[in-house]
């Protein structure tokens, strides 16, 4: 292939997508009237000048090899124009300009495997952190959690029976990605590191490694007359931000890294305002390969609030009406002095940051 053949890349931000767009939707960017779902995975618009498009949303194991993802062009390619485009949420859309071949597609996509829904009141595919492709940090993989709730999911994807659309996410640790959804799945330490004092000087910068600490937490130390670190643990919030910069502070471990879910987020302003997220359940095991605690506690969830809300309720919306106290009652999770934030460590931690000053 020569050097002509491919993409130029552009060093900052995405490429344009103009040049990538379905025709039509290029055509009538901006100019769409209205839309409806003839059906669950399946959305039509239709434009000013009376342009028509079907977009089919299905769903993916969002961390796909080439070989997949030649499929899934082989698919477009053959069913539906052409054209692809993947949602924040890592499922897939393919567009067609009629609705003949809407019916075609959809056999396909379930045919080679990949769910047809995510749209409407469904669960839509789980947004997760990126994982230990793309990060030094993770205490778990995001992904296989994904993947093993979604199996169980399944049902819920294919079909718009909640109240309201419902959001999942997961992050594999504290500190970074992740944002508000309807339900949270988390990583929770609940240990500070254990500091393997014999390799700090050798892999750590330790100015680093101070100055990574949000809680200021680590200071430099002497141990056998060697240079290392030392954590104090009143201070330490088990955030895990300085495992990366100095893989010798082990805060990761099979028995101490927990779970934790998370429920109520909104990011819209849409019907009610944007809501930050609440703790319900703490210290469910971190058990790989299926997550069946983690499973079996979203799916309680989930039930309870279809049984009990209201239509269009969404998930947080459904807890602020019926009060925090029923929602224990009903969904039977035991209320703990952990879900109780008394702020006793700030004192010792966030006016002691560099980085943190209220
Ligand atoms: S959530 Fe944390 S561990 Fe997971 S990808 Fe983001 S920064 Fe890395
Ligand atoms: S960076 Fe986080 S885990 Fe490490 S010592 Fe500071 S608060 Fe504790």
């Amino acid at each position: 292939m020569s050097e002509q053949q491919f993409r130029q890349a552009i060093e900052s931000g995405v490429p344009d997508a103009f040049p990538y767009m379905h025709p039509l939707m290029a055509k009538n960017y901006g100019q769409w009237d209205w839309h409806d779902r003839p059906r669950p995975g399946v959305l039509h618009h239709v434009a000013k000048n009376g342009d028509e498009i079907w977009t089919v949303r299905a769903g993916t194991q969002r961390q796909m090899d080439t070989g997949t993802i030649r499929k899934l062009c082989a698919i477009a390619d053959e069913y539906a124009e052409g054209h692809v485009r993947f949602t924040i949420r890592s499922n897939i859309e393919f567009m067609v300009s009629s609705a003949a071949q809407v019916d075609p597609l959809v056999a396909k996509l379930e045919q080679e495997g990949f769910p047809v829904g995510g749209t409407g009141n469904s669960v839509s595919m789980i947004s997760h952190t990126q994982g230990f492709l793309h990060c030094d940090i993770p205490a778990t993989d995001a992904s296989g959690v994904v993947k093993s709730l979604m199996d169980e999911l399944y049902d819920e994807f294919v079909n718009e029976r909640m109240p309201n659309r419902v959001r999942i996410s997961t992050s594999c640790c504290q500190i970074n990605c992740g944002g508000q959804a309807d339900i949270s799945v988390n990583v929770q330490h609940t240990k500070p590191p254990k500091i393997r004092h014999d390799l700090v000087a050798g892999v750590c910068e330790r100015p680093a490694v101070v100055a990574r600490c949000p809680v200021a937490a680590i200071r430099p130390a002497l141990v056998n007359g060697q240079p290392t670190l030392e954590v104090d643990e009143r201070k330490c919030i088990c955030c895990g931000a300085c495992f990366p910069p100095c893989p010798p502070m082990q805060i990761n471990d099979p028995e101490h890294s927990k779970l934790a879910i998370w429920i109520g987020g909104k990011n819209s302003n849409a019907r009610s305002r944007p809501s930050f997220q609440k703790l319900v359940a703490a210290g469910l095991p971190n058990n790989p390969p299926r997550w069946p605690e983690v499973s079996a506690l979203v799916k309680k969830i989930l039930r309870v609030y279809q049984e009990d809300a209201r239509d269009w309720e969404r998930l947080g919306e459904w807890v602020e009406r019926i009060g925090w106290p029923r929602f224990f009652e009903l969904t039977g999770l035991p209320f703990t002095r952990f879900h109780v934030d008394t702020w006793t460590g700030a004192r010792y931690t966030f006016n002691h940051s560099t980085h943190i000053r209220f």
